[in-house]
C-alpha cells in the first residue's frame, strides 16, 4: 500500500484520539495529572486487540510458553532481592533557577534547556512508586507499585515448574501495569508513570542462551511487521556495555522511527540467572530445575523480551495514520458538496485544492471497529432493514460492529475511516425497492482500497468473515 504522509504531525493525532475516543488526557475534567492518559471507548478496543494479539502469538501459537497473572503488589523483599530498591534510578539535575528537572542522560547541553541556567550536580532519583498496605502507615507496611511484571514472574517460577511439569526450554508470559515515577514522561503515551507491560520471560539451558536470544530478537521483529508495522520504520539496537542493566549480560531494542526521532518500543535481555539466583538467596528457598538426562541440579538462564503495550498502540497508530487525496465519487450523495466541505473541519483541502481523507490503516487483527452498518440516509425506508443487518451482523459476526445515520453518508465513510473500520456496509433504495437484481442486497465498501462490492444480505455474513479472516 501506498503511503502519502512522510511524517505524522502528533499534535494532529493526539487530536484525533481525543475527538474520536481513542485516548483521553488522565483526569481530564480536573485539568489531567501528570502525562496520564485514559483509553475511551475505541482506544479500550484497540488495547484489547494488540494484547490479544501478542497473547495469539506467544502463547497460543507455541506449545513452550504458558501465561501468568501476578498481583501488583508485591512483597518488599522482591524488589531488594531483585535489585530495583536500591538500583533502579535515573540521574537527575535541577536547574538553579527555573527548578525544572531533567534526566542527565537526555540533556544534550550543560546548562538548562528550557531556560538556560545552571544545574545542579546530578544524584539518583527513584522511580520506585510507594504505597501502604493496612492502616498504618510506616515503614513496616509499605510497599511498591510493581515497576515492571517480571518478577511475578520469578517469584512463580517454582510454582509454575510443578504444575505444568514443564522441560527446559519453556516460557511464562504475562500482561499488567507497571509503575515509575519517571522524571520527565512525555510524547503522548510513549513515557508515563502508569503503563502496561508484555513480558516473557524464557527459561533455556545455560549455554543454550545466546542461540535463544537470537530466536526472540527475530520472532520480536516479526510480530510488528506481520501486524502492519513498515520494516523501515524499526531497527534492532544492541546495548553498549555501559549502557546495560545490572542484570543484563546482553540486550537489544527494538526501536521504531517516531515523528520525534526513534524510540524504544520492547527491550529483549539476556538476564543470565541472575533473577533466579538472587530470589532464592533472599527467600531461602530452591529455585533449579532437575536436568534429567545430565542427573543435574541447574538454575535456567532467562531471555526476556520486555514490551510496552502502550508504546506498541503509538507505533501501530503512527505508522497507520495518512492522509490520501480524496476519490471523486467515495461518498456518493455529497460528493462535490463544497458547502459541506466548507462547514466540516474534518475534511481538511491539500494546498492544490484536492481534498485529504485522514485513514488510519490499522491491520485487520487490531481495528478498533471491524464493520459498521451505515443506511445511506435516515429515510424510514431504509432504517428497519439497516438495524435488521446490525443486529445480525452483531449476534452471528463475533466482531465489533457500529451503527451510524448521523449525517451524510460521505461524512460517515470519512469518520470511519479516520478509525481504521475496515468495511462499511450500507443499505441503500437498492436494497429495499426497485430492480429485483439488487433487492435484498447491499455494499461492502473496503476502507483501504474504497472498493465497493454488492452481495445479498444472506452472504453478508459469510463474505465478511472472508474478508476479515484472511
Ligand atoms: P526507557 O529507556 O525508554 O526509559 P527502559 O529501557 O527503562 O525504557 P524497560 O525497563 O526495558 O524500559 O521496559 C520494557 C518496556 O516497557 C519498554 O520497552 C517500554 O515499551 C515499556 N516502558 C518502560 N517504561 C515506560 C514508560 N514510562 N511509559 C510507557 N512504557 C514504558
Amino acid at each position: 500500500m501506498i503511503r502519502h504522509l512522510q511524517t505524522v504531525d502528533m499534535e494532529k493525532l493526539v487530536s484525533l484520539c481525543k475527538r474520536r475516543g481513542l485516548i483521553y488526557p488522565g483526569s481530564d475534567i480536573y485539568g489531567g495529572l501528570g502525562s496520564l492518559w485514559d483509553y475511551g471507548p475505541l482506544g479500550s478496543e484497540l488495547k484489547r486487540n494488540v494484547k490479544d494479539a501478542w497473547w495469539r502469538a506467544v502463547v497460543w501459537q507455541r506449545d513452550d510458553v504458558v501465561g501468568l497473572d501476578a498481583a501488583i503488589l508485591m512483597h518488599p523483599q522482591t524488589w531488594v532481592a531483585s535489585g530495583h530498591a536500591e538500583g533502579f534510578t535515573d540521574p537527575l539535575v535541577e536547574c538553579k533557577s527555573c527548578h525544572h528537572r531533567f534526566r542527565t542522560d537526555h540533556l544534550q547541553t550543560p546548562a538548562c534547556p528550557d531556560c538556560g541556567g545552571e544545574l545542579t550536580a546530578s544524584r539518583q532519583f527513584s522511580l520506585m512508586l510507594k504505597t501502604f498496605l493496612g492502616p498504618v502507615e510506616d515503614t513496616a507496611n509499605q510497599v511498591w507499585l510493581r515497576p515492571e511484571t517480571a518478577q511475578g514472574i520469578f517469584v512463580n517460577f517454582q510454582n509454575v515448574l510443578t504444575t505444568t511439569r514443564r522441560k527446559l526450554p519453556f516460557g511464562i508470559a504475562q500482561i499488567g501495569k507497571s509503575f515509575r515515577n519517571e522524571i520527565t514522561p512525555g510524547n503522548f503515551i510513549f513515557r508515563t508513570r502508569e503503563f502496561e507491560q508484555m513480558e516473557i520471560e524464557y527459561f533455556v539451558k545455560p549455554g543454550a542462551d545466546e542461540q535463544w536470544h537470537q530466536h526472540w530478537l527475530q520472532e520480536r521483529m516479526r510480530w510488528y511487521t506481520d501486524l502492519g508495522i513498515r520494516p523501515e520504520n524499526l531497527r534492532l539496537r544492541r546495548h553498549d556495555p555501559t549502557e546495560l542493566a545490572h542484570y543484563a549480560k546482553d540486550t537489544y531494542d527494538i526501536e521504531y522511527r517516531f515523528p520525534w526521532g526513534w524510540g524504544e518500543l520492547e527491550g529483549i535481555a539476556n538476564r543470565t540467572d541472575f533473577d533466579l539466583k538472587r530470589h532464592a538467596e533472599f527467600s531461602g528457598r530452591t529455585l533449579d530445575y532437575y536436568d534429567e538426562e545430565t542427573k543435574e541440579h541447574i538454575v535456567p538462564y532467562v531471555i526476556e523480551p520486555s514490551g510496552g503495550v502502550d508504546r506498541a498502540l503509538l507505533a501501530f497508530l503512527v505508522d497507520a495514520y495518512d492522509e490520501e487525496p480524496e476519490l471523486k465519487g467515495d461518498g456518493r450523495s455529497d460528493s462535490g458538496d463544497e458547502g459541506a466541505r466548507r462547514r466540516d473541519p474534518d475534511r481538511s483541502g491539500a494546498p492544490g485544492g484536492e481534498r485529504l481523507r485522514t485513514v488510519l490503516h490499522l491491520h485487520p487483527a487490531l481495528a478498533p471497529v471491524k464493520v459498521a452498518v451505515l443506511p445511506l440516509s435516515r429515510n424510514e425506508k431504509l432504517a428497519p432493514t439497516a438495524r435488521q443487518v446490525y443486529q445480525t451482523l452483531r449476534q452471528r459476526g463475533r466482531w465489533s460492529v457500529e451503527y451510524d445515520d448521523a449525517q451524510s453518508i460521505g461524512r460517515r465513510y470519512r469518520r470511519q475511516d479516520e478509525v481504521g473500520t475496515l468495511y462499511c456496509v450500507t443499505v441503500d433504495f437498492k436494497t429495499v425497492e426497485g430492480d429485483p437484481d439488487t433487492i435484498g442486497t447491499v455494499t461492502i465498501r473496503d476502507r483501504d482500497t474504497m472498493e465497493q462490492v454488492r452481495v445479498p444480505i444472506p452472504e453478508l455474513v459469510d463474505a465478511l468473515k472472508e474478508r476479515l479472516e484472511r
